[in-house]
């Protein structure tokens, strides 16, 4: 209520009409005339736009006869800076502004999950003219921008169809040629959102990642390019977003001009079913939540449910030290289909795709509790502090993605201290998750060839294929073995200080916003050595060498036990261990019999050179007998319990083959126990300072 970034819609002025455009596929349609009620011809100077005349204006607007709207003529009225900026310098008329680009997106469509996008660009006089395709998404630290989703691209300049070409050797880049007198380009395109898994569109809920729908010219810096955007969204629905709204006229949003980056960065999320809550109230760091959900059941929470993310927001506020700036927003998607569990960060808002279950029964979400908090963080490490070679000048560069073992395994520790100290977990489920993340590292046969410190190319390598053998290829594992990389720094940094500093210390102190809390940071590895050498004197560089350039990993598992704990497995899982088996719908028995079994007997994974490996299984395979008796789930974990080896018989290409599998001596699950009696190092890591 009250809050200017989140109405509802009124009145749809397309109402009763068909829509000026959309769904309209590849039919060229610019320059066809229109009965004069849908075109908009000026015939004299407007007095919003002083200094442009109706000469020039008609230039832009009548000769090409764009379906007429007052969202249209709003547009026009934007692209009036674009036309003062790029008119020649000795024509009359104001002088020369920053070149805005109008960008149109029309989310309407959910039926078809398909995004009707119009742009006009500016473009500097004739000539050759490069179009992109936004390739490197900042998030993924990859080139996931799908080319192969734009369709129906349709360029013209001046009402005229502009034939263009792609680049022979890059996909993402049209070339075409603008003809003499050419100031902008008008583009439309069909953007083909997913119908399946990782959708951007529902019938409830609507995601305008902006990357995915707009070109931009080559050359341009978007850091420094003018965006002028709005949005048509389905009839009725509430929306949130950081980006600054202009007005909203029915449901078409109209948002202040912003730079390509700062568009690119600020996702709208709009749906049917929405509740926002504060969940900081500071007045220097206020931070609202906003869900997004599939039922309307699902927003019935009270408010004592968000409490705990209360909590541990402040945690992360403390740690890196309170500064004032522009209110924070956590988009919240309560429907995993939409691509979860999972997060993107952004500077000003998060996306956060969860269980519709995670505010109402936290308990039975225990593995996603922190992944807000994670992206959260990302407002200070990532988007405001970043690694050197992540800056983006523009979306079709690769990214230098040399430190996401600080951007990702940092931040992936420091969500899992603040759950922990904002109550998100209880300290006895903080363990349990660490364990799960112990015995990946443990057993992770990716290790043996290839230092944590080669896993920062696994976005590029990796992105959107599937993974064959990944505990051999190593996924990402700068996220799980980063984040006990920075659990060894902490306990490093408290046993050096006898108990006097922590990794809090180094937070506060490498996160100062020393230009301020609206200036972008660049941190390099230099830098991070330097604060630890300022805070605690010691062979930093010998310490991260020696866990990220070696295959020995300096026994990340092993620093455990300077924290007070060591892992063991027994016989029991932890409810941690269960939930996670239960997500990945599976039976887990990697660390027994090296495989874990989804439904119908079916290997989902087989853990590389395992005892199932080793037997001659692996992920594809169906067990049909273990022992003699039909396979069955319940046989399956008695024999296991039995211990001893097993005789199983497997589908595989169409044959039954037997095997067997030496599975040692019963089940085993992963668990932290107390390595030494006393006060542990790490249960002070997770209890509030
Ligand atoms: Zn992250």
């Amino acid at each position: 209520m009250g809050d200017p970034h989140l109405a509802v819609a009124g009145v749809d002025p397309f109402a009763g009409r068909a829509p000026s455009w959309g769904r309209r596929g590849v039919q060229h349609d610019f320059g066809a005339p229109r009965a004069s009620g849908l075109a908009c011809r000026a015939s004299k100077d407007s007095p919003h736009e002083p200094g442009v005349s109706a000469r020039r204006r008609s230039g832009m607007e009548a000769k090409r006869g764009w379906p007429c709207s007052r969202w249209l003529r709003g547009l026009f009225m934007g692209v009036s800076v674009l036309a003062s900026a790029v008119a020649p310098a000795q024509a009359s008329g104001p002088a020369p502004g920053p070149a805005v680009m109008a960008l149109q997106v029309d989310a309407t469509d959910q039926v078809h999950k398909v995004f009707q996008i119009r742009q006009r660009l500016p473009v500097g006089g004739d000539g050759a003219v490069t179009l992109r395709y936004p390739q490197w998404q900042a998030a993924s630290h990859a080139p996931t921008g799908q080319v192969g989703r734009l369709a129906g691209l349709v360029v013209q300049a001046n009402g005229q169809p502009v034939a263009w070409t792609r680049d022979p050797l890059d996909p993402h880049a049209f070339r075409l040629r603008a003809p003499a007198g050419t100031r902008a380009l008008d583009v439309k395109f069909t953007y083909l959102s997913p119908r399946v898994g990782n959708l951007a569109m529902t019938r409830q809920i609507v995601n305008v990642g902006w990357s995915n729908l707009l070109l931009y010219p080559a050359g341009v810096d978007v850091r420094e390019l003018q965006v002028q955007a709005e949005v048509r969204l389905p009839a009725g629905m509430q929306f949130a977003t950081s980006l600054e709204v202009d007005r909203r006229d029915g449901d078409v949003v109209r948002f202040r001009p912003a730079s390509l980056q700062t568009l690119v960065d600020s996702p709208v999320i709009a749906g049917r079913h929405v509740r926002t809550v504060s969940v900081s109230d500071s007045p220097d760091l206020p931070v609202t939540l906003t869900l997004f959900a599939t039922r309307p059941e699902d927003l019935a929470l009270p408010e004592a449910a968000f409490a705990p993310l209360r909590a541990s927001v402040a945690e992360v506020q403390r740690l890196f030290g309170a500064r004032r700036r522009a209110a924070y927003r956590l988009l919240v998607v309560l429907d995993e289909r939409m691509g979860g569990p999972g997060g993107i960060e952004h500077r000003h808002s998060t996306e956060t795709f969860l269980p519709a279950s995670v505010f109402a029964r936290p308990e039975d979400n225990l593995r996603n509790l922190d992944l807000a908090l994670h992206e959260y963080i990302h407002a200070w490490n990532g988007t405001q502090f970043l690694p050197a070679g992540m800056e983006q000048r523009h979306f079709n560069h690769p990214l230098q993605n040399s430190l996401l073992w600080v951007y990702e395994g940092l931040t992936q520790y420091l969500g899992k201290v603040a759950a922990a100290r904002g109550g998100m977990r209880t300290l006895a489920q903080a363990l349990d998750d660490l364990a799960l993340d112990a015995a990946a590292a443990e057993t992770r046969a990716a290790r043996g060839w290839k230092p944590l410190r080669d896993s920062v190319h696994d976005p590029v390598i990796l992105s959107g294929r599937g993974i064959e053998w990944p505990d051999f290829t190593g996924k990402k594992d700068y996220y799980v073995d980063g984040a006990l990389l920075w659990l060894a720094v902490d306990v490093e940094i408290r046993s050096r200080s006898g108990g006097r500093l922590s990794l809090d210390d180094f937070v506060r102190v490498f996160f100062a916003e020393r230009r301020g809390a609206d200036a972008l940071h660049v941190y390099t590895e230099a830098d991070l050595l330097a604060t630890l050498e300022r805070l605690v004197p010691g062979d930093w560089p010998r310490f991260f060498a020696a866990r990220l350039d070696t295959l020995a990993d300096a026994g990340l598992v092993q620093a455990l036990a300077r924290g007070g704990y060591r892992l063991a497995y027994v016989d029991e899982p932890t409810e941690t261990f269960r939930q996670d088996a239960q997500d990945r719908g599976v039976d887990d028995y990697l660390s027994s019999a090296g495989m874990a079994v989804g439904k119908a007997g079916l290997l989902r994974a087989v853990r590389w050179d395992g005892p199932a490996f080793r037997a001659g299984l692996t992920a594809g395979a169906r067990l049909v007998g273990i022992n003699g008796q039909p396979y069955d789930a319940g046989t399956l974990r008695a024999a296991l319990a039995a211990g001893g080896p097993l005789a199983l018989d497997a589908e595989i290409d169409g044959e039954r083959v037997a095997v067997r599998v030496e599975a040692g001596s019963g089940l085993r699950y992963p668990r932290l126990v107390r390595s030494e009696p006393g006060p542990a190092l790490i249960d002070a890591i997770f209890s509030r300072p």
